[in-house]
């Protein structure tokens, strides 16, 4: 790193200095605090050698930190002002930088990488988490930061009114935690709201198809959530027999299910 990004003074100066603003629509809060950045990447246990994919690495706070555990990292930052600006602020860096928007990446061109790490852009969480949750690379774990109430709302569990389909999706893959909160303070410009860290892992991933189904059942379950899943799952001809099987009432609304229930579902329909 040729300037040391990491003090508020010299990050606004580098920003002042190349004409540039944060912008707001694209979700830009630099954590520019060192000591908040090795929280997430604690929290998603890099080692070296672990393969990271990095999503909107920005001016590379993070990115740096990553790489400096010897982890080798993939990022994609849609915004080109960030990202030509790479090569003076890392002449050295092996990161493989790509300028491109996440959500129309092709999954192939990440399939290698073994841990998501990423401090979301606030406005497209839950497609970027549906994204990689759906295109079947066997990730060990996703770690995210994102506003304290969405992090706290995705670790909710049955019975909890914000409980909702992600919530059972990712409950399925494996534990949901959320192990440190990011005061406002430490990112540049300064948001209204506190971070929290959100970490799903380690993952075990089901079957490809079954989990394809098992997805699908939660879509349609909770696009009615107030209806019984007799009703709700109509759609899917799912048998009575199936549902004895899964051991669930078919009169059971989906809020108040284990979300394992609906993988045991998806393997007997
Ligand atoms: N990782 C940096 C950090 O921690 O300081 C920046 C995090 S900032 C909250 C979110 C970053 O995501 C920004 O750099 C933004 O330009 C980038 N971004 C926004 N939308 C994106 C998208 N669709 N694909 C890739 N990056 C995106």
């Amino acid at each position: 790193m040729t300037v040391d990004l990491y003090h508020l003074a010299n990050l606004k100066a580098f920003l002042e200095e190349h004409g540039l603003e944060a912008k707001h629509s694209l979700g830009q809060n630099f954590l520019f605090h060192e000591r908040e950045c090795q929280k997430i990447i604690q929290a998603a246990d890099i080692k070296p050698k672990d393969k990271v994919l990095e999503i909107g690495p920005g001016l590379g706070h993070l990115t740096h930190l990553i790489e400096e555990t010897g982890a080798e990292v993939t990022a994609y930052e849609i915004d080109q002002r960030l990202t030509s600006l790479w090569p003076e602020l890392y002449p050295d860096t092996k990161t493989e930088i790509r300028n491109q928007d996440f959500l129309q990446a092709d999954p192939k061109d990440y399939s290698s990488c073994t841990k998501v790490v990423a401090n979301l852009p606030y406005y497209i969480v839950k497609e970027i988490i549906t994204k990689l949750i759906s295109t079947n690379i066997p990730f060990r774990s996703l770690t995210f930061t994102l506003q304290k109430e969405e992090a706290l709302r995705l670790a909710q569990k049955p019975g909890d009114p914000r409980y909702g389909a992600l919530n059972a999706m990712l409950q399925i893959l494996g534990p949901v935690q959320t192990p440190a909160t990011i005061k406002k303070d430490n990112f540049y410009p300064r948001p209204h709201v506190d971070s929290a860290i959100l970490k799903i892992g380690p993952i075990t991933w089901p079957e490809i198809n079954i989990w394809s189904n098992t997805q699908q059942i939660i879509k349609t379950a909770f696009s009615q959530r107030r209806k019984q899943l007799q009703t709700s799952l109509k759609p899917l001809n799912i048998s009575q027999e199936a549902f004895a099987q899964a051991n669930i009432s078919p009169t059971a609304r989906p809020e108040s299910l284990d979300p394992r229930s609906f993988l045991l579902l998806a393997q007997s329909f």
